[in-house]
């Protein structure tokens, strides 16, 4: 199969199971297992940080970091595009009683400063208390300007607002962008990084952070059914990932700008963006249906919808992509 829909779909290679069926583990609720220690402490030092804290998912990482910046009744700005905002199921206020204050994206995925500077209330009993901004880094596929998130933090500082970042791939931003991860980690208080996009783990995200905040995160991660007992083994894959699987995921952005040239050689197609490992293309809605199907029968794993979304990731090659784009080309040629 090659599988197009997504960079969670990877299956974790026979050395990064070798590394989880040899990990050292204990119970990370009792807080002695070395797998997991060293995990936290090698993200957190990639990053630039004092401490990490690992979660199962990017979800229950970045509710618990917002519920260890935000108490209730206060607010968070975000944008409408963000993950946390529109992809985590309302968590924020649904389980962290947090008012989301939603800013529309502009099209490189920022959050106008002029919005941001609206946005922000004033200490008045009539508004919530704004707490905190939150990015996200890579955003759609796209690497934050440099100079926007140190003016957007530099605001939200000079306001009282603490930061976090959405960093689920951070490390595509790394690699795209040739800064490094402790770089674009910098000017915010916390970052969630995932393990089990692009990067190849079967699960996983780490929180990095203060050592003050994360205490406060791992209370909550307790709470939300976050503490995980012999978890050195996911840990393993998710050290085996940052050891291994960083470096290549400029394959995985080659892989996407071939991608998104194949597609733009066909006429019914039509790009509407790539970066990273993603690339947006617009197909006739009537052909949607038949055309996923169509793809579905030679192997190939797509969501076609009016606005499509195809992610590249280790488990497909050239070859696959070629193959793919043979197949869109085959199917409107009939
Ligand atoms: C995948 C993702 C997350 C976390 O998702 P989980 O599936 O819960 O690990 C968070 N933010 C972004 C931008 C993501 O792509």
């Amino acid at each position: 199969m090659i599988d197009l829909r997504s960079d969670t779909v990877t299956r974790p290679s026979p050395a990064m199971m070798a590394s989880m069926a040899s990990a050292e583990v204990g119970d990370d609720v009792w807080g002695d297992d070395p797998t997991v220690l060293r995990l936290q402490t090698t993200v957190a030092e990639r990053a630039g940080k004092e401490a990490g804290l690992f979660f199962p998912s990017g979800t229950q990482s970045n509710l618990a970091a917002l519920m260890a910046h935000c108490g209730r009744g206060d607010e968070y700005i975000v944008g409408q595009l963000a993950h946390t905002y529109r992809n985590e199921g309302g968590g924020a206020a649904v389980l962290g009683s947090i008012q989301p204050q939603p800013i529309e994206n502009a099209a490189d995925g920022s959050l106008p400063i002029d919005k941001l500077a609206a946005a922000i209330k004033p200490i008045d009993d009539h508004f919530a208390r704004t707490r905190l901004l939150a990015l996200e880094n890579t955003i759609g596929g796209k690497v934050l300007p440099a100079g926007y998130v140190v003016e957007a933090v530099t605001l939200a500082k000079s306001r009282g607002l603490a930061t976090h970042l959405d960093g689920a791939r951070v490390c595509n931003a790394a690699v795209a962008s040739g800064q490094s991860i402790a770089a674009l980690c910098a000017p915010f208080d916390s970052v969630s990084i995932c393990f089990s996009k692009g990067l190849g783990a079967p699960v996983g995200s780490v929180l990095v952070g203060s050592t003050d905040l994360l205490e406060s995160a791992r209370r909550w991660r307790k709470m939300l059914g976050g503490g995980m007992r012999q978890s050195g083994l996911l840990a393993a894959a998710c050290l085996y990932a940052l050891e291994h699987n960083v470096d290549r995921l400029a394959e995985d952005h080659e892989n996407a700008e071939h991608l998104a040239r194949g597609l733009a050689e066909i006429d019914e197609v039509r790009v509407q963006s790539q970066a990273t490992n993603m690339v947006f293309a617009q197909f006739p809605q009537e052909h949607c249906v038949a055309l996923e199907a169509s793809l579905k029968e030679r192997g190939i794993l797509t969501q076609m919808l009016y606005a499509s979304r195809f992610v590249t990731h280790m488990d497909v090659k050239r070859a696959d992509i070629d193959m793919f784009v043979s197949a869109v080309k085959e199917y409107f040629a009939e």
